[in-house]
């Protein structure tokens, strides 16, 4: 059974906790992936296919951010991740006392790796630092060219961005070069993974970033 948590309104200043909930993880030797994206880019399905190829050799975990439903956090469950749903109460977005106060019910002994599942939402997510090791922003090929431009801040505060449903292709009217560069042009740093957790394509790329986070 998924825990879920219900959030109410938290004042505590939020950068001060995210500072807190870095250290925390860090001293449990873990490190955590914050996914960023609209709904329906496949965060949730990246991170059950990450679970299933590394099962057997990292425990992850995964706080679900979402507004009403605890659909995907049983869906990590299944793909044999423990799981716990944070139910924002409506907000749009997760912020640090939020992570905080799932960590105090959460029991994240063995975990080597966290995953994130931020609320869906390409912009206010995007300026709450949660304590993460790394943020992954997710763009599928569905979504049109704009995004990149459009969203800044979630490409430009992003570690790593993923193209993600490559398979769509064929029949979307996008055109991933021009997105990767645009990527490459706000934020040089950030890796940029082409994926298909459909077919497998470009996912070897993806674990590799992945066990390099989990180190
Ligand atoms: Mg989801
Ligand atoms: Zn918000």
């Amino acid at each position: 059974m998924v825990k879920i948590k219900v959030m109410k309104a938290i004042s505590e200043r939020n950068d001060e906790v995210a500072h807190e909930v870095r250290k925390y993880l860090a001293e449990n030797g873990i490190k955590a992936v914050n996914l960023i994206s609209s709904p329906g880019s496949g965060k949730t399905t990246l991170i059950e296919k990450t679970i299933e190829h590394f099962r057997g050799s990292l425990t992850v975990g995964v706080i679900v951010g979402d507004l009403f439903t605890a659909l995907d956090a049983e869906r990590m469950e299944r793909a044999g991740a423990r799981a716990f749903q944070l139910d924002t109460g409506g907000s749009c977005h997760l912020t640090a006392p939020m992570i905080k106060s799932a960590l105090a019910d959460f029991d994240i002994s063995g975990i080597d790796l966290l995953f994130i599942e931020n609320v869906g939402n390409l912009i206010c997510p995007a300026s709450w630092d949660i304590g993460e090791s790394a943020r992954v922003t997710l763009v599928s090929v569905t979504e049109g060219n704009d995004k990149v431009v459009k969203y800044r801040t979630a490409f430009y505060s992003a570690d790593a961005v993923a193209i993600t449903k490559l398979d769509l292709l064929p029949s979307c009217d996008f055109d991933v070069e021009k997105v990767a560069g645009d990527v490459k042009a706000l934020n040089p740093s950030a890796q940029v993974f082409k994926l298909s957790a459909k077919t497998g394509e470009g996912m070897q790329e993806w674990y590799s970033f992945v066990q390099r986070i989990a180190g």
